[in-house]
């Protein structure tokens, strides 16, 4: 990361002769000189940190002054284990800006430009160590100007092991949508040229490919959004810079500066009151829109090129009408895209043209999500690109875990010492090409850590993906597996991370995980002491009719709620648009095909079918987003008064409310006032099991936590009862974090007890 050149540099200039060198306890600097320049050098050292290194913490040892060293120089490695990482990957510095747009550089133009602040790096990693011959770029050996750049420690590309010229480098092609070549002097220009008239290209990016198209043009996005299999999810859009999207969206500092961070992911923004028209085709029926800034030097050559190519940068910081629909490119829940070849036979019929280059991405890393949760803090959806593969530090050291995680949504974790390493997401696993992904992104994150795990985690459900793959790796490396309850792993994903060891209490929420009674869990209020989960609650158990289609398709939890609540003459009345409907109070009478469960998301399907917001889903948590939004444009309501029953047996019934929404016209107001009375209820759930088991203190996780709305009503009511909430900040609260959680209850050792 460009750290020992940095400290090279700085000794150079304070006159200090020595060494600096990787050794197997991270990085050593030998200084000599006067007492005033070491000083200085101390002071300056950690204040001045290129941006790309983390460093974790510096020591300082007084030395017997030798005055052996004549210069100060980068010495080869100190030898030992590697503990060093692979970067993550990082968006293209200033100082390469400034290059990339300057007519007299030698790397004018140049798509492939990176210094040791910018650039891939886990993207094109093979194994550690990280050197050139280890990546992708071993087959492009380096011209002697660029070799001169790599061997001085004065030049910002020392040791770049990425670094490229026109002359030595990878280079772009433009192919048609058959994957021929189209002869062109510019494949930047002609690629604008087709993306203004209305074409889908499919771009090569740092982790893998997007589909772009203009998203000033209506019948472009709808053309992709039908060829991507009419899909209904929203589209993210990438903008120059903030100011070229300040009219339609609202901009914190911190929003601000979440988006211009070397990570650069998409960062959710709220959409402004009078821009709905603008947006309607990217992400209908939502309040919030994924905005992303340019991060490859390809990203930032096509905007170059729509501004007409100015010969300096200050157009980056100036407003510009460029605005690119960058979406993966991945059909239907398949994982992204990332070769060439496959881009083309896969991505036929929906790309008109491909953008290509020859320089492989080896390890696909999607873009990561976020959004500003509650009190100011980066809430990660999808934890990914520019995140990957940084650790998250653990309270304490133990051998080494492997977690498989779950099934939607992805990820594993591998824990090395005190640090728990998730990988990328990689989607749901209902698919062979995701569990082919799991399969890779596992072996590839054992090798790059260099650790043989000691114990295998994975979920309770014994269909899984991950569960099978567990027992196959248990198999054949003899060693022992441990299975954990997926709302268990949720809140130990939160108690991870915040290193919590007094008692605490948990609320998950979210779609659906195996229990340990075997139904399908979803809204639980846990309780974590003395390294032991209990089960306090749940939320009312209702009937899935027609068992997994019920989780897509909201109306039949309405029905099950009309059905719960007497008034099953309604199902077939409301829903006139579903050919099941007729018969499906039947199904619920007989209770054949009917499996309970007390998931919040289903409660939440329910809700927004009563309201007639959305009958069936495209994609998972549709009807939650829309609801969601409809309650942020309306604004906090009041909660119903005797909205819902607390059960002695710690069960929480949310019949009052749903009987209310069912008679309720003003979908606006009816999202609102869900909203309001869940998070009266649920905070009224938590203060009488904070007085009962005296504990302060909640870790809120799930996948419903994702919801804004929710979380800052129900944040606020706790808070003014004194009780403490800790939310995930480094995975997501959906079930892209429960692999930290499954590694962490693994490394305690601790057992499932309901
Ligand atoms: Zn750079
Ligand atoms: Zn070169």
């Amino acid at each position: 990361m460009g750290f020992r050149p940095y400290v090279w540099r700085l000794a150079c200039e304070m006159q200090l002769n020595g060494l600096v060198c990787n050794d197997a306890a991270g990085v050593a600097i030998l200084v000599e000189g006067s007492r005033d320049n070491i000083d200085r050098f101390t002071r300056r050292l950690p204040v001045e940190i290129p941006v790309l290194a983390r460093v974790q913490n510096i020591s300082w040892i007084d030395a017997v002054p030798e005055h052996t060293h004549i210069d100060f120089v980068i010495a080869e490695n100190g030898g030992g284990e590697l503990t060093t990482m692979i970067g993550q990957d990082a968006s293209v510095c200033t100082a390469c800006l400034t290059e990339l747009f300057n007519p007299s550089a030698r790397r004018y133009h140049y798509a492939f430009i990176n210094c040791t602040h910018c650039g891939p790096r886990y993207t094109l990693t093979h194994k550690l160590p990280y050197d050139r011959i280890n990546t992708s770029m071993a087959s492009f050996p380096l011209c002697p100007a660029c070799e001169e750049e790599y061997r001085n420690p004065g030049n910002r590309r020392f040791h770049a092991e990425a670094t490229a010229c026109p002359d030595c480098g990878p280079q772009m092609q433009l192919l048609d949508q058959n994957g021929f070549l189209i002869g062109c002097t510019d494949p930047i220009a002609q690629t604008l040229q087709r993306l203004k008239a209305g074409q889908i290209i499919a771009i090569k990016g740092l982790g893998g490919f997007h589909l772009a198209c203009d998203a000033l043009n209506q019948d472009a996005v709808e053309r992709l959004r039908a060829r991507k299999l009419r899909d209904e999810k929203p589209f993210a859009i990438m903008v120059a810079n903030t100011l070229s999207i300040a009219e339609y969206v609202e901009i914190s500092e911190a929003e601000k500066a979440l988006l211009q961070s070397s990570e650069r992911p998409v960062v959710l923004l709220r959409k402004k009151a009078d821009s709905s028209g603008f947006f309607s085709a990217l992400a209908p029926e939502l309040a919030w829109l994924g905005v992303l800034l340019p991060y490859t030097p390809i990203h930032w050559l096509l905007f170059h090129q729509a501004a007409g190519l100015p010969t300096d940068i200050a157009w980056i910081d100036e407003k510009q009408s460029l605005m690119l629909v960058m979406t993966s490119a991945n059909p239907c829940d398949e994982p992204l895209v990332f070769h060439n070849v496959e881009a083309i036979q896969r991505l036929s019929g929906i790309a008109d043209a491909f953008l290509l280059h020859n320089r492989d991405i080896v390890v696909p890393c999607d873009d990561s999500i976020m959004r500003m949760g509650v009190a100011k803090i980066p809430q990660f959806i999808r934890r990914a690109r520019g995140y990957t593969p940084l650790c998250i530090r653990l309270a304490r050291t133990t051998p080494a875990v492997l977690a498989l995680g779950g099934y939607l949504k992805n990820t594993i974790c591998v824990t090395r010492g005190n640090e728990a390493y998730v990988s990328q997401h990689i989607g749901s696993l209902n698919n062979p090409a995701s569990c082919n992904m799991l399969i890779d992104v596992t072996a590839h994150l054992l090798d790059i850590l260099q650790v043989s795990p000691e114990i295998i985690a994975h979920d309770l459900h014994p269909d899984y993906f991950s569960t099978r793959y567990a027992q196959q790796l248990s198999d054949e490396w003899g060693v022992p597996l441990i299975g954990v309850q997926h709302h268990h792993a949720h809140f130990a994903a939160v108690v991870a991370e915040h290193h919590i060891i007094t008692p605490m209490l948990g609320l998950a929420l979210d779609g659906m995980g195996m229990g340990c009674d075997g139904t399908a869990w979803g809204g639980e209020l846990l309780r974590l002491a003395n390294g032991q989960f209990s089960r306090l609650g749940s939320l009312m158990p209702l009937p899935l009719p027609g068992a997994d289609k019920a989780a897509t398709e909201p109306w039949r939890m309405a029905a099950a709620v009309l059905f719960q609540m007497g008034r099953s003459e309604e199902i077939a009345t409301r829903f006139t648009k579903q050919t099941a409907a007729k018969q499906l109070h039947l199904l619920l009478k007989r209770g054949t095909h009917c499996p309970m469960t007390s998931s919040m998301g289903r409660w939440i399907d329910a809700a927004a079918a009563l309201l007639g917001i959305c009958e069936v889903m495209s994609h998972e948590g549709q009807a939650a987003m829309q609801l969601e939004s409809l309650a942020e444009q309306t604004g906090d309501v009041a909660a119903l008064v005797d909205g819902y029953v607390l059960h002695e047996d710690g069960r929480l019934d949310l019949f009052p409310l749903l009987a209310r929404l069912a008679d309720e016209k003003n979908i606006y107001f009816g999202a609102a006032l869900f909203h309001a009375t869940l998070s009266d209820a649920l905070a009224h759930w938590l203060r009488r099991a904070a007085e009962i088991e005296n504990i302060y203190q909640v870790a809120l996780t799930g996948g419903c936590f994702l919801n804004h709305v929710l979380t800052r009503q129900l944040t606020q009511l706790l808070e003014k009862s004194n009780i403490r909430v800790l939310t995930a900040c480094q995975v997501p609260p959906n079930d892209g974090g429960l692999s930290l959680g499954q590694a962490w209850i693994a490394m305690h050792k601790l057992t499932c007890e309901v």
